[in-house]
């Protein structure tokens, strides 16, 4: 019996058990919002980062890559408007001692009572609010001095706009083209929370696709098409998905449109990714503060020269992988035993294949190891051999390992192995050395979510 109710709990739960995440510094009792991944959690966020590459870079020949410095010269962040502007309205409890963000009151709790919202304090009780710039500061250089104060950055896309003129020298391209990067972005969140998907250090995964202005509503049509179809196509189930035009008073400084994809989380709608009409405004912005041109001018006619337009789909790379997660999540029963089973995308999975062999002797362990041997080549593998097949099952079954090879009695014999799907429970006889061949053809095959029925 299939459920659908996940929530946070079970899904830290896993992540913890399973070695996918772990609270950071633990054994100093924590530090708040701070996360480590682990070996199965390093392995599903590569995953999802490299099929973002896949999308972005691979299967297009119109955006390049970039990975830029963390702590950039901090004029970038007077120019970005981040300086002046990129703060959350602060607000003190003097009763629960807390600090709240006053446009999300309603969904904040007290620290004495968490069954209150502080938006149902009484009134005197919530100071009044105040600006809180979400920026880390730190300090370049032995010494503290004036003049040394830089920051982490809060998102990647500024370091794309810093090297705009690079690529427009080394790398041939002219609008439309993007830049692509992924890194970590720091943001001194008032509040964080829900596990990974609000955290003080988070990966972003941010392209800049710098086009004609007159072009620009287009493009940023195009995008949301394709930002929605990646999810989708990675198995996020389409009820759990949609897209949410923000309000005129909503958008940011920078913006003249943005759209957000949102995904059902276990605390409901929540933004999983933003796409926005940034205008000539971050190019504007350098170019001034800068005193650099940063017009693209066409070389078969130099009277042809502008200022792009950019569309930005920005994606966290911490909050997909937490939706790929919660997404996956299912408990069912097997011959009367319940197991937890993330129905992950194959493409996604930490593990595409282990190998089994059914008993601890009879040249059983040796032939598996041969085989695992010979699959670890080709995709990530995994080789166990402790404890009771069912257990060992059920084990991959929750970090969402969608294929498991077998070695019985009959594999010395005949050389064939049993090759068991996660979903279907499907167990096929295949050859061993038809074996890699079987399981890189079922990786690129389409897939569906069996959560779709
Ligand atoms: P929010 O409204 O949730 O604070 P935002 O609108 O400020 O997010 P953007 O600046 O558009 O977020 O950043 C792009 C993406 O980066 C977000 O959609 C999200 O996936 C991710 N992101 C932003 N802040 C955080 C954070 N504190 N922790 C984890 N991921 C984040």
């Amino acid at each position: 019996m299939a459920t659908d109710v996940v929530t946070m709990d079970k899904i830290v739960s896993l992540c913890k058990r399973r070695g996918f995440v772990f609270p950071s510094s633990e054994i100093y009792g924590g530090l708040g919002s701070s996360y480590d991944y682990g070996h199965y959690g390093v392995l599903l966020k590569n995953n999802v980062k490299a099929q973002w590459w896949r999308a972005m870079l691979q299967e297009r020949d119109d955006i390049v890559a970039l990975d830029s410095a963390i702590i950039q010269h901090p004029t970038t962040w007077r120019a970005s408007g981040h300086l002046a502007g990129f703060t959350d309205p602060l607000i003190d409890c003097r009763t629960c001692k807390l600090r709240f963000r006053a446009d999300k009151l309603g969904e904040e709790q007290c620290g004495r009572k968490p069954s209150v919202h502080p938006g149902e304090h009484e009134a005197c009780s919530l100071t009044a609010a105040r600006d809180f710039n979400l920026m880390f500061e730190t300090t370049v250089g032995p010494v503290k001095e004036e003049g040394a104060t830089v920051y982490l950055r809060p998102e990647t896309a500024q370091g794309i706009f810093l090297n705009f003129k690079n690529y427009l020298q080394f790398s041939r391209k002219k609008p439309p083209f993007g830049i692509a990067q992924i890194g970590k972005s720091f943001r001194n969140e008032i509040t964080t929370g829900n596990f990974i998907f609000r955290t003080r250090e988070f990966e972003q995964m941010e392209m800049e696709f710098f086009v004609p202005p007159a072009d620009a509503e287009r493009w940023f049509e195009h995008w949301l098409e394709q930002r929605m179809n990646w999810y989708l196509e990675l198995g996020i189930r389409p009820d759990h998905l949609h897209l949410r035009a923000h309000d005129q008073d909503e958008l940011s400084h920078y913006s003249s449109a943005t759209s957000d994809i949102e995904y059902l989380f276990p605390i409901g709608w929540q933004e999983l990714e933003g796409i926005a009409n940034r205008g000539d405004f971050d190019l504007r912005q350098h170019a001034e503060h800068s005193g650099q041109k940063l017009e693209y001018v066409d070389t078969a006619d130099p009277s042809a020269r502008y200022l792009p337009y950019v569309i930005e789909p920005a994606a966290g790379a911490d909050r997909a992988t937490l939706a790929f997660l919660v997404d996956a999540y299912d408990e069912d029963e097997i011959g009367g035993e319940r197991r937890t089973v993330l129905r992950l995308h194959p493409l996604l999975s930490p593990v595409k294949v282990a190998v089994l062999p059914l008993v601890r002797k009879d040249g059983q362990p040796e032939l598996a190891g041969e085989v695992y041997r010979e699959l670890r080549h080709r995709v990530q593998a995994e080789y166990d051999d402790g404890g009771a097949i069912g257990r060992r099952y059920r084990r991959q079954d929750e970090i969402g390992t969608p294929w498991a090879v077998t070695i019985d009695h009959q594999s010395l014999e005949d050389r064939t192995v049993t090759l068991r799907d996660r979903d279907s429970l499907a167990q096929d006889r295949v050859a061993i050395d038809e074996l890699a061949g079987e399981i890189e053809a079922r990786l690129r095959a389409p897939w569906r979510s069996p959560k779709l029925g």
